[in-house]
Formats: structure tokens, sequence, C-alpha cells
């Protein structure tokens, strides 16, 4: 089961994923992981990788896409795989198409889970922290006991500049005008799956399993 999840900041991705990977038991591959790991073992394209972030620098394609070949060809990878993060561009999308042919596989879904523009802002601007503790909540999802107040140590919350509303706005602005030529590559290719995202996480889990439980 090759999978590839796709979908916004605050479109709740990283809790599917984890429902995903739990229940088919395929390994769960996000970028970030893929590179820290690839630079731990010390691989040449990992230290490659890594000139260009200690540089702060974008790691150039045809390492990124060396890097994802080496970690879809270990054996934890068999029974397929949940990709996330990767790829972010039409032309990662094909050489990763490219890739699974020499693997002798190809993809079977392409999860998008979508949630409405103003519901993602109304989830990523409820964040408050503790500036005393670090603690975080959420205004809906995690509330502290008292309104605007740290349950730890009665300090004041505050939001983050990066968790004001034109910030969010921006953001998903710009993010979904990188995504969407990647939503048309996969959707001629006949992969992608549209999944509402705006619902019980129980409910969007439930949609995606119906979708690919087929596969296993
Ligand atoms: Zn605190």
């Amino acid at each position: 089961m090759n999978l590839i999840l796709m979908g916004l900041p605050g479109a709740g991705k990283g809790t599917q994923a984890e429902k995903i990977v739990e229940k088919y038991a395929i390994p769960h591959i996000s970028t970030g992981d893929m590179f820290r790991s690839a630079i731990k073992e010390g691989t040449a394209l990992g230290n490659e990788a890594k000139t260009y972030m200690d540089k702060g620098g974008l790691v150039p394609d045809e390492v990124t896409i060396g890097i994802v070949k080496e970690r879809l060809s270990k054996p934890d990878c068999e029974k397929g795989f949940l990709l996330d993060g990767f790829p972010r561009t039409v032309a990662q999308a094909e050489a990763l198409e490219t890739l699974l042919n020499e693997l002798n596989t190809r993809l079977d879904y392409v999860l998008h889970v979508q949630v409405p523009t103003e519901k993602l802002i109304e989830r990523l601007t409820g964040r408050r922290i503790c500036p005393t503790c670090g603690a975080t909540y959420h205004v809906e999802f995690n509330p502290p006991k008292q309104e605007g107040i740290c349950d730890n140590d009665g300090t004041e919350l505050i939001q983050r500049e990066d968790d004001q509303p034109e910030t969010v706005k921006n953001r998903l602005d710009v993010n979904i005008e990188q995504t969407q030529p990647l939503l048309d590559f996969y959707e001629d290719k006949g992969y992608l799956v549209a999944i509402d995202g705006d619902q019980d996480i129980d409910e969007v889990f439930n949609k995606i399993d119906e979708t690919i439980g087929g596969l296993a």
C-alpha cells in the first residue's frame, strides 16, 4: 500500500498519519525524519544534504530524491509506505514516479485531507503559549482551566506572531498556490482522493479507511 498524504497546515494530517500507520503497519515517512536519519546514519547523501542545510539553503532535488530512494528501499517499506511532505513539486512527483518504477511498484492513492480555509484559520489561530513555562494550549481543543491563564503557573497566555490571523492566512495562501500544480498532477494520474477533513477525527479516518481498506 503506497500512499501519499497531503493537506494544508492544520488539516489534521499528523493525526490521520498516526492512525493509518497503526492500522496498516506501514512506515510514516516524513521529509524531516528522512533527512534527520540520513544525516544521523552518515550516508553520502545525508552528508551532502547536511552541507546545504547547514548553510541554510534548500537541498537540491537530486539529493532529496536520492534520500527518498534509499528510504523506500529499506525492508520496512516492503508492505508499503505513507509519504508526508514529499513530493512538494511536480518535478519531484515525476521523479518519484520514475523511482517507484525502478523499484517495481507504483502509487496507490494520494489522500488529500481538505478543510475550508476559514476553518483552518480558526484552528491555527487558536494556539496560546505560556511565556513562563512554554506550555501550549488551544482555545477550542485544549483550553486552560481559566481562560487566558496558564494552569501551571498562572501566567497570562500569549499568541505568537506566527499564529496571528494575517500571518496564518498568508502562510495558507502561499501553501495553496504551491500545492495546486501537484494536486492537478495527481488528479490527472488518477491517484487523487479528496477526504473531507472538516469532521470528527474518527469520521475522517473512517473515510480514509474505506478508501484504502480494499488494498490491504
Ligand atoms: Zn506556564
